[in-house]
């Protein structure tokens, strides 16, 4: 009988050398800028939505659990229809987390054969339709989560008809939270600018080097605005490889770091509203 051949060891694969090159240098251009920052006693503000939360699961744990680790406020946009009691219970033992209305079903309403873009509080619906299901998903999330829920409005897919945000004007307290360096003059505004994941083919992870530039463009803009927050967006269900690591050093880094503060997106929105109120009226 021949013996069989010695077993090739093959290590487990690890991080290319390439990817901890850009990891490096992303933490480099990142620290740089805020200490730019820091030299100039000129503090940049950072929040964080997540959105598509309607249950518990272990990704959403995993953000919970950064949000907790480097006390980082974590705004989660529910979508109120498919809610349930079980992610209100899991809320409840947390310190950091906040609750945003994102729609009602997470439907769209667009058609698609047309070219149009997707949308649940688009064009193609009626007020009556919006308004009902605007009170509905306020109605569902503070029950469900009480003083956690913060009356920011974050449209499915960032989109909205200017119908639908006279209906949230209407209801007096609502600010708007989208993606997009477009404000809408109606109502107070949120925004959020750095959405990590590439949606294109299979979400993952944009990289470290679209993260790189993504940052160094909005921190170059703050440096002649400092005071508009930047606003990170993740989706907890779709990340892919890269997310986690790509969270963990960015959380690391900037609740490390003099220059960066961290706000909760109640805070952001009540100063919103201020800012709102202070400028209606002006062109
Ligand atoms: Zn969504």
């Amino acid at each position: 009988m021949t013996s069989s051949p010695a077993a090739v060891v093959v290590s487990a694969p690890s991080k290319d050398k390439a990817t901890d090159r850009d990891q490096e240098y992303f933490e480099q251009a990142l620290t740089q800028h805020l200490d730019w920052f820091a030299e100039r006693g000129r503090p940049i503000r950072f929040w964080w939505r997540d959105d598509d939360a309607v249950s518990p699961t272990p990704e959403l744990d995993e953000l919970i659990g950064f949000s907790e680790r480097f006390d980082v406020p974590l705004s989660l946009a529910v979508i109120p229809k498919f809610a349930t009691e079980t992610l209100a219970q899991r809320l409840t033992s947390t310190h950091t987390v906040q609750v945003l209305h994102h729609g009602w079903q997470h439907k769209n309403y667009q058609d698609k054969s047309r070219g149009e873009k997707a949308s649940e509080f688009g064009w193609r619906r009626t007020a009556l339709e919006m308004e009902k299901e605007l009170l509905e998903g306020k109605e569902v999330l503070q029950s469900l989560f009480a003083e956690r829920y913060v009356p920011l409005f974050v449209p499915p897919w960032n989109r909205i008809a200017p119908r639908a945000v006279q209906l949230l004007q209407q209801q007096g307290d609502y600010g708007l939270s989208a993606f997009t360096w477009i404000n809408h003059f109606r109502l107070p505004r949120l925004q959020s600018h750095v959405d990590i994941i590439k949606w294109k083919k299979n979400e993952r992870f944009i990289g470290w080097n679209a993260a790189r530039k993504r940052l160094d463009l909005q921190l170059c803009r703050r440096q002649t605005n400092a005071s508009e927050p930047i606003g990170l967006l993740t989706h907890h269900l779709d990340h892919g490889e890269g997310c986690s690591e790509f969270l963990e050093a960015f959380f690391k880094i900037t609740s490390a770091h003099p220059a960066a503060v961290w706000l909760s997106s109640q805070e952001l929105l009540e100063e919103a509203k201020r800012d709102f109120s202070q400028s209606s009226g002006q062109v």
